[in-house]
């Protein structure tokens, strides 16, 4: 399986190089040069097999021979050790829970897969890796987590300072060891720039032998198809079409789910939920996307203004606006609906949502509003409430528990290093680290 660039101005390179370039040379994101449908065999077994079983079966479908089996089994078995709920909310809509790895939001599933599949492909080579990666929060506790003492990979989490949670700013800078929390005292917008200028720095990029950890990367793309597979299969009955609502920032999570779609898997539409950064559910009012400022709201890890994946989309349904709108409805949900909802769900389910879960919600009950639809429904919960304790918790009249490994790492001390948010200086600290 080759991958090619969606900017079409570079030959095709093997998996392995599209996940250590993360990046491909024009520009461009790598994509699958096709997406093979699975056999009959697999979806008539899906409902006896394990989320491992799933994922080994899709992952080894998809890249072929570019990774041997059983590396692909170990790699599968010791990112994905931990539960993938389904719970019933209703007859008619289900919540999957994806929040229950070790740093509660489903970016881990990315991450961890990502970790195994880099550590490898670097095996007894002398040069170390170097991942540089800008974040808001989640994203930066995923990889501090997944790449956490991995062989020849060095780590450097640049977040701003005083704008990622509290509880998210312990999950990335106490873990130490190969992980260097850079705290930049500037906007998120300021390190993400950081991290571009330094992809494009030929004296950072030959020393340090820099990649990326965003998902711009389909290292982590793949590993986000395999609970749509999961999911659909838990849902009692024959297998069906299924509507999912994905709370959706950059698009990587939706652009996973329409792989698992053109892999085979019967997916009614995708509700592609977003808070008030509501490009995309303009673009398919108008067919014409336009780039805007991010504006910042409860769901944070969705305040993208230009969503990195959606070239993937683009390229995947040809640019036809008309092809996209078959299989995705979006619409944006404003912070004060959300807070309604998370009080809803409450009330009627006894469930506690957080704010990108609740954007979800809300956005699926447009979409059962709006079409009348009667297939089942799964929305993706991507992080679990105590993530979001301030915001959930006065909503709420119960006290939310904090997981065991949360409330471990709030102990620990905070060990980051402050930065300007000047490329220069941070280069500089990056060439004589
Ligand atoms: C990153 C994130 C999202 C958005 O996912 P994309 O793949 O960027 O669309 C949604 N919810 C949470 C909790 C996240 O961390």
């Amino acid at each position: 399986m080759k991958f090619y660039s969606t900017h079409q101005k570079c030959p095709p390179v093997t998996f392995r190089e599209a996940v250590m370039k993360g990046l491909a040379a024009d520009g461009g994101l790598f994509m699958p040069e096709e997406i093979p449908v699975l056999p009959a065999s697999f979806f008539h077994q899906l409902k006896t097999m394990t989320f491992q079983e799933i994922a080994f079966e899709v992952a080894q479908h998809l890249l072929k021979q570019e990774l041997p089996a059983a590396k692909l089994q170990e790699i599968i078995e010791s990112a994905f050790n931990f539960e993938v709920p389904l719970r019933s909310l209703s007859e008619q809509i289900h919540t999957l829970e994806l929040f229950h790895g070790p740093t509660l939001a489903f970016k881990d599933f990315a991450a961890r897969f990502m970790a195994r599949l880099m550590a490898y492909f670097i095996a007894g080579s002398p040069q170390k890796l170097t991942i540089l990666v800008a974040t808001s929060g989640d994203t930066g506790s995923a990889v501090a987590d997944g790449f956490f003492q991995m062989d020849g990979i060095q780590v450097f989490i640049l977040y701003p300072a005083g704008k990622v949670s509290a509880i998210q700013e312990k999950q990335l800078t106490t873990q130490g060891k190969n992980i260097i929390a850079l705290e930049i005292q500037g906007t998120f917008d300021d390190c993400q720039h950081i991290v571009k200028q330094s992809f494009m720095d030929d004296d950072l990029v030959m020393k340090l032998n820099l990649t990326s950890a965003n998902s711009i990367n389909i290292a982590r793309l793949i590993p986000q198809s395999f609970y749509y597979f999961h999911a659909t299969a838990q849902i009692a009955g024959p297998l069906q079409p299924i509507i999912f609502s994905v709370p959706s920032g950059n698009w990587g999570n939706i652009t996973a789910g329409v792989f698992a779609k053109r892999m085979g898997l019967p997916i009614a539409k995708f509700v592609a939920a977003v808070n008030a950064n509501d490009g995309i559910p303009k673009y398919l009012k108008s067919g014409h996307f336009q780039v805007q400022p991010t504006r910042q709201t409860l769901s944070n890890a969705m305040d993208v203004g230009n969503p990195s994946n959606f070239a993937r989309i683009l390229d995947l349904y040809h640019h036809d606006p008309v092809k996209i709108r078959e299989d995705f409805w979006s619409v944006s949900i404003l912070d004060d609906e959300v807070r309604q909802t998370i009080q809803e769900a409450y009330a009627k389910y006894n469930y506690i949502l957080e704010p990108h879960g609740a954007v979800g919600y809300a956005a699926l009950k447009r979409y059962l509003k709006a079409s009348d639809s009667k297939n089942k429904v799964i929305l993706l919960e991507t992080a679990h409430p105590a993530k979001f304790l301030p915001v959930v918790q006065e909503l709420i009249p119960t006290s939310i528990s904090m997981p065991d490994r949360l409330k471990q790492c709030q102990k620990l001390e905070k060990k980051s290093i402050f930065l300007p948010a000047n490329f220069h200086i941070v280069k500089e600290f990056l060439m004589n680290f």
